[in-house]
């Protein structure tokens, strides 16, 4: 098990960010983290200034606030931040109720994004890649993390019904969202 650090100073996270992070890595291939030094847990004001991650037009750049890959770098191993105030943020927009973080599998589901797109960009660092490396092969590597993630946690989604339901229950909810 990859330890799991806290680096919050004066931020008090929710909870469940820890517990659920822990549970989404044991979910994981462990031979997919093989390498990987340390999952941190910190939050937006903690992360300093000039620091910088591959973006690709705009779309990395709201990525690039919830999590970042740090890769092997001089004999220091690879390590994942993971920005639990952004996270939470994301989902809870003004007049999104508090409660819906409190719903498992939305909770997962928005951590679960943000730690398998950068465990990701680990793969694309170790395994081999199935396209040139940067957001290009953590994108190529896209959904299967959280495909086979969703098929063993929630695996009644294996019958094609209910998946159909939980995909519209999720884009009703998306609509919703985008609304705010
Ligand atoms: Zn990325």
């Amino acid at each position: 098990m990859v330890p799991i650090h806290e680096n919050y100073q004066d931020y008090r996270p929710p909870r469940y960010a820890r517990p659920t992070i822990a549970r989404l890595l044991l979910a994981l291939p462990q031979h997919y983290l093989l390498g990987l030094q340390s999952v941190v847990l910190t939050y937006a004001a903690a992360i300093g200034r000039g620091k910088t991650h591959r973006i690709q037009g705009g779309k990395y750049l709201r990525n690039s606030c919830l999590g970042y890959y740090h890769h092997k770098w001089k004999g220091e191993p690879a390590w994942i931040e993971i920005v639990v105030d952004n996270i939470v943020a994301g989902i809870l927009r003004p007049g999104v109720p508090n409660f819906v973080m409190y719903i498992p599998i939305l909770r997962n589901y928005a951590f679960a994004d943000v730690l398998f797109h950068e465990v990701d960009h680990h793969l694309d660092h170790t395994i081999a890649a199935p396209a040139p490396g940067g957001e290009a092969a953590a994108e190529s590597w896209n959904g299967r993390l959280m495909a086979s993630y969703l098929l063993k946690r929630y695996s009644y989604l294996r019958h094609w019904w209910l998946t159909l339901l939980s995909l519209t229950f999720f884009q009703i909810l998306y609509l919703f969202w985008r609304q705010k």
